[in-house]
């Protein structure tokens, strides 16, 4: 098959190129804008490419924005491609409270476009990055698929329009399959540190973390200590990068043997907190860095775990890095290099 990836020269994006690189022999075309993604990236995707398959056709690359929609409806007609793997979006909650447009354009807008797309040109399989915060405040710590979606904040709610609109146009086109992977917290890299995240401004806590370790940033902050928790911060489901990619592996197998639409909660079924995972990576790195205590942020829930049963059962999907350490590891050892 020739898969197409949107957003293939991010964090999770390539991580997921890596592994159709790796474990299938489809051809790889990849839609970045280069906003928080890189052309290493993509040059080191290459090379693991090339040696992999001891092929030197590589990725075709377009350096194209989604927004632009007569520059993507040109590389639908001249490309042709079986499946989509949708990373492209912005994904930052608090910037999502201040910029509820820039979230609205750049995830639903530019989704409903692209699923449009999708339907036009017949393509068969749709793989959707979608995100626990469709959950919202959740009634029960752990969630399900069928928890009530009702996000909090507007990242989560322009995520969840994105999912409708798949849903919709997979109801109306009988040949037009999806399946929708609800990530939890994402972090680590690839355990051989050829690629991780690169984002400088990123604001998820155990990058920003490895960033104060090597002392990229003088201090850190811990966003509320006063959530209805054992330690009072807000505990998470963190999932090490290359389970959630080998999850985007497993769910393009499951649609490629013709299986129905779905969504999957892709985590570990277990949280830690904010004070647990800054404990986690002084004690790995043996630096004990400077923490400050800070108000709570916008659109923060308290308790946020998967119940990850549908994924283990149905993508037989396994987790194989399962270990916060090694995630703070991985984190950390990808920081140095950058
Ligand atoms: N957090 C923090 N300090 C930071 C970054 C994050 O205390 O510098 C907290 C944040 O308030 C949340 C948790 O860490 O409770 C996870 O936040 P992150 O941004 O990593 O992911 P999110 O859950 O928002 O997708």
């Amino acid at each position: 098959m020739h898969i197409l990836v949107t957003g293939g020269a991010g964090y999770i994006g390539s991580h997921v190129v890596k592994q159709l690189i790796e474990k299938t022999s489809h051809r790889i075309s990849i839609i970045d804008n280069l906003s928080t993604g890189h052309q290493s990236t993509i040059d080191t995707l290459n090379s693991i490419y090339q040696n992999e398959r001891y092929d030197e056709e590589g990725i075709t690359f377009y350096h194209e924005d989604l927004k632009n929609f007569e520059a993507i409806e040109t590389i639908f007609t001249t490309a042709s491609f079986d499946g989509v793997i949708h990373f492209a979006a912005s994904i930052v909650v608090p910037e999502s409270v201040e910029n509820p447009l820039k979230y609205y354009m750049n995830n639903t807008v530019n989704t409903t476009h692209l699923v449009s797309l999708c339907t036009t040109h017949n393509i068969k399989h749709f793989i959707f990055s979608s995100t626990a915060a469709v959950y919202g405040e959740p009634p029960e710590p752990q969630v399900k698929e069928t928890t009530p979606t009702i996000p909090i904040n507007p990242y989560g709610r322009s995520k969840l329009m994105s999912e409708q609109v798949l849903q919709d146009a997979s109801q109306a086109k009988e040949d037009f399959s999806h399946v929708i992977l609800r990530y939890f917290n994402v972090a680590g890299a690839d355990t051989l540190n050829r690629i991780g995240q690169s984002f400088p401004n990123a604001t998820h806590l155990i990058k920003v973390a490895a960033q104060t370790v090597i002392g990229t940033r003088e201090s850190m902050m811990i966003f509320g200590e006063d959530y209805n928790t054992p330690d009072g911060t807000c505990i998470r489901d963190y999932i090490h990068v290359d389970d959630l990619a080998s999850a985007h592996v497993k769910a393009l197998e499951y649609l490629e043997q013709g299986s129905d639409s779905n969504i999957f909660n892709v985590g570990y079924g277990h949280g830690f907190s904010v004070k647990e995972v800054i404990g986690t990576m002084k004690t790995i790195s043996h630096v004990d860095f400077d923490v400050r205590a800070a108000p709570r942020r916008a659109g923060d829930p308290a308790v946020l775990i998967s119940d990850n049963s549908k994924i283990k059962n149905i993508l037989h999907w396994s987790a194989q890095y399962d270990d916060l350490s090694g995630i703070c590891a991985t984190a950390l050892a990808w920081e140095k290099t950058l």
